[in-house]
C-alpha cells in the first residue's frame, strides 16, 4: 500500500494591533525559517506542536510533506510580502497527492493589510485540495478563531495549559485525529460557540479556578465523546471584528453534538466572566512601595509592556518611578530593568566602557507609556550577543537583543538594548552580568509566563497596572474594529436571540 502523505507546515506568531512597526523576515529567520525539506520533525523545537503531530503521522506509516515553518515571538504585524512567502511556500505543496493537511498555527496573527492571515491561507488551501482532503490545525488557546479559519478545517486542538506546556500534546493530538480520518475511523466535523467576551489574561493561568475548571470542562467534553474540544480565552490585544472568546468541538460526524458540547463549555465561561476582572494589579508606585517595605527581590510585571504579548518592551513607566523616588531622596532599589532603545543602546556603545553620559531613554510624548526620559547614567557595560531562555515554556530557545548597553543610575540598572526580548525569566539580566541575588527589584514583562521564569529564583511577585500596547486595563486601549457590545467595555449579552456561530 502507498503511504499516505500528509503535507505539514507551521505559521506562528501572536500580533498586537497596539504596537507599530512590522515583523519582517529577519524576526522570523532569527526564531524558525524553514521551506521544504527543511520542515523537519524538531524544526520548531523538539517539544512543538510540530514535532507532536510528526510523531503520531511518521508512527502510523504516513510520509509528512514539508512546506513552510515560520515562528516567530509576539509582535506588530508581519509584512506583506513574508505572509506571501509563507503562503506561497504551502499553497505550492498542496499538490494532487497529497491526502492530508496539517497547520500549526498560533491563531493571532496579523499580517499589514490582513486581520485574519490565518482564514485567508486555510481558504486558499482548501481551495487547492478540494473538499475531502482533510485539513487539521493547532492553535494556541489565546487564538482568535474566525469563521473564515472553521469553514476550512475539519480538526481543531487547542492547548489546554497557560502558561503554555502542553504544546506537544496538543500537535500530537490534531496528528491523531487526523490519522485516524485518513484511515477511515473518523469523519471529524468541528463547531464553535463565540461569546461576546474579552479579558485580561492575568486570570487565563490553567493552574487557577476560574481558568482550571474551564480547561477541565474541556477535558470532561472529550471524555464524554468529542475528538477534541477547547477554550479560546483570545489575547485581548487585537483590534479586529470577530475579537472573544470561543470554545470549539470536534465531533465524529455529529455536528449537533459538537455545537451542543461548545456551548455547554462558553456558558460554563460565560458565566464566570467577572472572575476574569478580579487583579492583584497595582499602580506602579504603589507596586515600587510594596516591593522595598518586603524583605527579598521582588520581581515587578510590567503588565502594559508584556514583550510575550507583542509589546515593544520600550516602556520607561517602572524607570521613571524609580528616577523620581531616587530624586527624592527615597529608596529606589538596587533594582534593574530591561528598556528597547536602540539610539540609547547605540549612545552609550559610542561613550564606551567607564564613561558618564546624559542620554535619552524611550521616545514618547509626554505622558505616554514610553515618555523619554533624560538619564545620566554611567556606562558600567557593552555587550552583544544571544540570551538563553530558561523558562519552561521556551528552554534552551535563544534570542538576540542586539547592541546591549548596562547603564547604572545610582542604584538603578538599566539594560538598553536593541532588539525586545521576551521578559519572562531572567535570561536578559544573567546575559549581561546583573546578579538577582543582589537586587531589590526586578523587572518582568509578562502577565502570567513570568512566574515559571522568575519566581523560582525571587521572593516576591507584583503586577504593576502600567499602561502600554498590552495594558491588563482593557479600557485604555483605542480599539476601533472590535465588536460591539462586548464584555467588560458594555453590557454584553449571551446567548443573543440570534445566534454567533
Ligand atoms: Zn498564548
Amino acid at each position: 500500500m502507498v503511504s499516505p502523505l500528509v503535507l505539514v507546515g507551521a505559521f506562528s506568531i501572536e500580533g498586537d494591533s497596539f504596537v507599530p512597526g512590522e515583523t519582517t523576515l529577519t524576526d522570523f529567520q532569527r526564531q524558525v525559517w524553514a521551506t521544504g525539506d527543511e520542515v523537519t520533525r524538531d524544526c520548531c523545537g523538539s517539544d512543538s506542536e510540530l514535532a507532536g503531530a510528526w510523531d503520531v503521522l511518521v508512527a502510523a506509516g504516513i510520509t509528512p510533506i514539508g512546506s513552510v515553518a515560520a515562528r516567530s515571538s509576539p509582535g506588530p504585524r508581519v509584512a506583506r510580502a513574508v505572509f506571501e512567502q509563507v503562503c506561497q511556500g504551502i499553497l505550492s505543496r498542496c499538490t494532487a497527492g497529497v491526502d492530508g493537511v496539517y497547520l500549526m498555527l498560533h491563531g493571532s496573527a496579523l499580517v499589514i493589510g490582513e486581520d485574519d492571515p490565518e482564514g485567508w491561507l486555510l481558504t486558499e488551501i482548501r481551495a487547492r485540495v478540494g473538499p475531502t482532503v482533510p485539513i487539521a490545525i493547532s492553535l494556541d488557546l489565546h487564538a482568535y478563531l474566525t469563521e473564515r479559519m472553521l469553514a476550512s478545517v475539519d480538526i481543531v486542538t487547542v492547548y489546554r495549559t497557560c502558561p503554555h506546556i502542553d504544546l506537544y500534546r496538543t500537535g500530537e493530538q490534531a496528528g491523531r485525529l487526523l490519522t485516524r480520518t485518513l484511515l477511515g475511523q473518523i469523519s471529524p466535523v468541528c463547531r464553535r460557540v463565540r461569546l461576546p467576551m474579552i479579558t485580561p489574561p492575568e486570570r487565563h493561568d490553567s493552574a487557577q479556578d476560574p481558568f482550571a475548571r474551564l480547561q477541565a470542562a474541556c477535558t470532561q467534553a472529550e471524555q464524554d465523546g468529542a475528538l477534541a474540544a477547547g477554550l479560546l480565552s483570545t489575547q485581548p490585544w487585537l483590534d479586529v471584528p470577530e475579537l472573544g472568546w470561543s470554545a470549539v468541538v470536534t465531533t465524529d460526524d455529529d455536528p449537533l453534538a459538537a455545537e451542543a458540547a461548545a456551548e455547554r463549555i462558553a456558558d460554563q465561561a460565560w458565566q464566570v466572566r467577572e472572575e476574569f476582572l478580579h487583579t492583584t494589579a497595582i499602580g506602579c508606585e504603589q507596586a515600587v512601595t510594596e516591593a522595598l517595605a518586603q524583605p527579598g527581590v521582588c520581581t515587578i510585571a510590567d503588565l502594559g509592556d508584556a514583550t510575550n504579548g507583542g509589546s515593544y518592551g520600550d516602556s520607561t513607566e517602572l524607570l521613571r518611578v524609580l528616577l523620581d523616588r531616587q530624586t527624592s531622596g527615597q529608596p529606589a532599589g538596587p533594582a534593574a530593568l530591561s528598556v528597547t532603545d536602540p539610539v540609547a543602546a547605540a549612545a552609550a556603545w559610542r561613550a564606551g566602557v567607564g564613561s558618564r553620559v546624559t542620554l535619552t531613554v524611550g521616545t514618547g510624548a509626554a505622558g505616554a507609556f514610553n515618555e523619554a526620559v533624560t538619564v545620566s547614567a554611567a556606562v558600567d557595560r557593552l555587550w552583544r550577543g544571544e540570551i538563553r531562555y530558561t523558562h519552561p515554556a521556551a528552554y534552551g530557545l535563544l534570542d538576540d537583543p542586539g547592541d546591549t548597553a548596562v547603564l547604572t543610575v545610582g542604584e538603578v540598572t538599566v539594560i538598553v538594548h536593541s532588539r525586545p526580548v521576551r521578559v519572562i525569566d531572567p535570561a536578559i539580566y544573567r546575559a549581561v552580568g546583573v546578579d538577582l541575588a543582589g537586587l531589590r527589584i526586578v523587572q518582568a514583562k509578562s502577565h502570567v509566563s513570568f512566574r515559571a521564569g522568575f519566581e523560582p529564583v525571587t521572593d516576591l511577585s507584583i503586577l504593576a497596572d502600567t499602561r502600554g500596547p498590552t495594558a491588563a486595563n482593557l479600557t485604555t486601549l483605542p480599539y476601533a474594529n472590535r465588536p460591539r457590545p462586548l464584555f467588560p467595555f458594555e453590557d454584553a449579552k449571551w446567548p443573543p436571540a440570534a445566534k454567533n456561530r
